[in-house]
């Protein structure tokens, strides 16, 4: 089951976007050096349409983009909260999707819900988003076409 440790705006994480990051619990990826072991546990409330619409409406309005981090260990569900977030256009219309996976590849048919994607494990001795060694990437997705955009965290 998806559960949400924690949640808070963020500003750096989706470059150009205030996102409502999503801090989802049970991952089962086991970096060496993970910056968030307590995410390894099954912490946290069920994440479901029910929660995600409470969010929604009361940070709707104050964010550009929801970022679910994590979520490995679920992604149907995942991929189905997103689905949700489409859905909801007509009122949430302006909001963008996100996924911070720690997966080496995109989830089948991610890219048709996702405005970014975020793929890779955190390797210590490679370095995070922030460094040119990183594996890690971030995708921007613009009509199905993923585009790296990973250089935006580079430190100047
Ligand atoms: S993806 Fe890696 S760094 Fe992130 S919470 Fe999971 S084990 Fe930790």
């Amino acid at each position: 089951m998806l559960r949400l440790a924690s949640y808070d705006i963020v500003f750096q994480e989706i470059p150009d976007e205030v996102t409502l990051a999503l801090n989802l619990s049970g991952c089962p990826n086991r970096c060496t050096g993970c910056h968030s072991p307590h995410l390894q546990e099954d912490t946290g409330k069920a994440l479901n349409e029910k929660v995600l619409e409470n969010l929604l409406e009361k940070y709707g309005n104050a964010v550009t983009c929801i970022c679910f981090m994590g979520g490995d260990g679920f992604p149907e569900e995942v991929l189905k909260l997103a689905q949700f977030i489409r859905r909801r256009g007509e009122i949430f219309f302006a909001l963008k999707t996100a996924w911070y996976s720690g997966k080496p590849e995109l989830y089948k048919d991610a890219e048709l819900y996702f405005d970014y994607i975020k793929t890779g494990k955190y390797m210590k001795e490679l370095g995070g988003l922030n460094v040119p060694t990183t594996n890690q990437r971030l995708y921007k997705i613009e009509n199905k076409t993923m585009i790296n955009i990973t250089n935006k965290f580079y430190k100047q």
